[in-house]
């Protein structure tokens, strides 16, 4: 052969993606965290190509009515406006029909001049059934046969057009969740294609599984996917149920996508130290690691910092590290661009919700994915606590965001109860809740406010990220110890916990030390020692923004995961 040998290739699968705000690929944290993974490998130059969906009608967009009762309707984007479309085709079986895919290639640029390639596979070829053709449609949507359907294009069909594309050395596949598990099948096929060895012989298992690499983010067992054997084998033909019983890859008459994922892995981590001990009692006979997530920094730094840390060490964009030396800027010059980036998002609150928030005051905010265990309404446990609190200690504002699955009811009850609390605050406290989130309100809301608030219910936040974002822009956390905070945590350094005695969360102690701090110890710093809460913004950035960074989280993975043998 003749041919140059490309450096091997990690293959990076995630059901979602989140690259660009007009890009809708994405739900919450988890497409966040893929993108910003993404990114951080192309600054590196670490050779990677993503894989996922093309989702043409996104998650949704998000309506809410006066009360928060929350509707949804489709996104309406264009594919061809960001990506270009190639002519390449793959194909791959789902219910006895061959179902054809087309690529979308992403060229996600870096600051360094590296590219790394993302593939959004489309079903929506001239050719294909209708109802296939809306396969690749809607992130999440659909019943569980929709999902069965999109996992296999996403993980056999996603090898099959990896190899349409010429990837033919991969290092490492890498699950970015269960989501993509199927892919293990589509390359055991290719061993036992080439070893001419039964399916599921032991060398074409020890083969497939030298490739494979999963992260799990899911410390909720009714969070796995799991499909019911005989659609499993309807989608899927009897054969590949077959071989997933000689695998011994059926549990109690399902197919657990964690389960096969942590079957073919080489290499397993959870995305928090706490999460790993987590995934430990829930799996207790697989090898699991951790390594901590972290978010792109560059992306997620407000203009105005991105301005301090450049005129202070310049280095800072190349190498996260240098955030360390933030030490070296004075505190006063942390305050002013603070109330910049404060000044930003309260232009925003204005041109989205035509609220005017007051910038002296103490700003909350709150905004993920709004679902049961994020408890978005533990603040309003106790309204006139609150109110006493804003009268007495200092006012306070507060603004909330967030998405809930239009099938989950409990998100939606969430949504509807700020609503309420806020119509009961608004003498005392104004509380806004914003529609729409996503990746662009995200950066101004973790750079804007005051305070990042995050009440999960223990032990459900495998990490959580948008707390790292905060502390990149020297916002402090105020947060239940879980996920990844249990490693950011410095008591009044990087932030405050919210009760740090319990195992499991206990609401009446959780909602009692909320309003103990916030009333003794945080609004008091705030208003009378502001030189204290600006040396916490401070620390809070050298401490968390130099670690919690996605460059440190991809040369993890180079070590232990990629290339452990390099
Ligand atoms: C970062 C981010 C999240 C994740 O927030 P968590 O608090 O970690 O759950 C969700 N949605 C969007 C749009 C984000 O940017």
């Amino acid at each position: 052969m003749t041919m140059a040998r490309q450096p091997p290739t990690v293959a990076y699968f995630s059901m979602e993606v989140g690259l660009d705000n007009s890009v809708p690929t994405y739900s919450g944290g988890l497409g966040a965290l893929a993108g910003d993974s993404l990114c951080a490998a192309a600054d590196l130059g670490v050779p990677m190509v993503g894989v996922t969906l093309l989702h043409r009608k996104g998650y949704f967009r998000q309506h809410l009515d006066a009360k928060g009762n929350q509707t949804e309707s489709p996104v309406e984007w264009s594919p061809a406006d960001h990506m270009v479309l190639l002519k390449n085709r793959a194909s791959v079986t789902i219910e006895g029909r061959q179902v054809w895919l087309q690529p979308w290639r992403f060229i996600l640029s870096s600051q360094t001049g590296a590219d790394v390639n993302v593939y959004f596979l489309d079903t929506a070829v001239a050719g294909n059934s209708d109802w296939d053709q809306t396969l690749t449609d809607y992130l999440y949507g659909g019943d569980s046969h929709y999902r069965l359907c999109q996992e296999a294009v996403l993980g056999l069909g996603g090898v099959a057009m990896l190899r349409e594309l010429g990837y033919t050395d991969v290092a490492a596949y890498h699950m970015n969740e269960g989501h993509s598990a199927l892919l293990t099948m589509a390359l055991l096929a290719e061993e036992a294609k080439r070893s001419g060895a039964p399916v599921a012989s032991k060398d074409n298992i020890e083969k497939v599984r030298d490739q494979c690499v999963f992260t799990t983010h899911t410390p909720v067992p009714a969070g796995i996917d799991k499909f019911p054997i005989p659609l499993v084998r309807q989608v899927l033909g009897p054969e590949t149920v077959e071989n997933l019983g000689l695998l011994e890859c059926l549990f109690g008459e399902t197919l657990n996508m964690t389960y096969l994922a942590l079957f073919f892995a080489r290499y397993i981590n959870g995305v928090s130290m706490r999460h790993e001990q987590i995934s430990h009692d829930m799996f207790p006979s697989y090898p699991i690691n951790s390594i901590s997530n972290g978010v792109h920094a560059v992306t997620w730094t407000s203009e105005p910092f991105r301005r301090l840390y450049d005129r202070y060490m310049p280095e800072w964009r190349l190498d996260n590290l240098y955030l360390r030396y933030v030490r070296s800027i004075p505190t006063q010059e942390i305050h002013q661009a603070h109330v910049a980036a404060k000044q930003s998002l309260l232009a925003e609150v204005k041109k989205r919700a035509n609220i005017d928030l007051d910038p002296s005051v103490l700003t909350l905010g709150f905004a993920r994915r709004m679902t049961a265990y994020k408890r978005a309404d533990m603040l309003f446990s106790d309204l006139e606590r609150l109110k006493k609190i804003a009268r007495e200690a200092g006012p306070l504002q507060i603004i909330y965001a967030g998405k809930a699955h239009p099938n989950d009811g409990w998100g939606k009850d969430n949504i509807r109860k700020v609503f309420a609390a806020a119509e009961a605050l608004k003498e005392t406290i104004k509380v806004v809740f914003l529609e729409e989130y996503d990746l662009e309100l995200a950066t101004y809301l973790c750079s804007g406010v005051d305070l990042w608030l995050n009440t999960p219910q223990k032990p459900f936040e495998a990490s959580g990220t948008s707390g790292m974002k905060a502390a990149l822009n020297g916002v402090p956390s105020f947060s239940i110890l879980d996920g990844w905070w249990v490693e950011g945590h410095l008591e009044g350094v990087t932030g405050w916990a919210i009760e740090d005695s319990m195992k499991e969360s206990d609401l009446q102690k959780e909602v009692a030390c909320l309003y103990d701090k916030l009333e003794n110890v945080i609004v008091p710093m705030f208003y009378r020692q502001p030189d204290a809460y600006d040396e916490v913004m401070r620390s809070t950035i050298a401490i968390n923004g130099s670690y919690f960074n996605a460059q440190r989280m991809i040369f993890q993975y180079l070590e232990h995961a990629y290339m452990p043998y390099h």
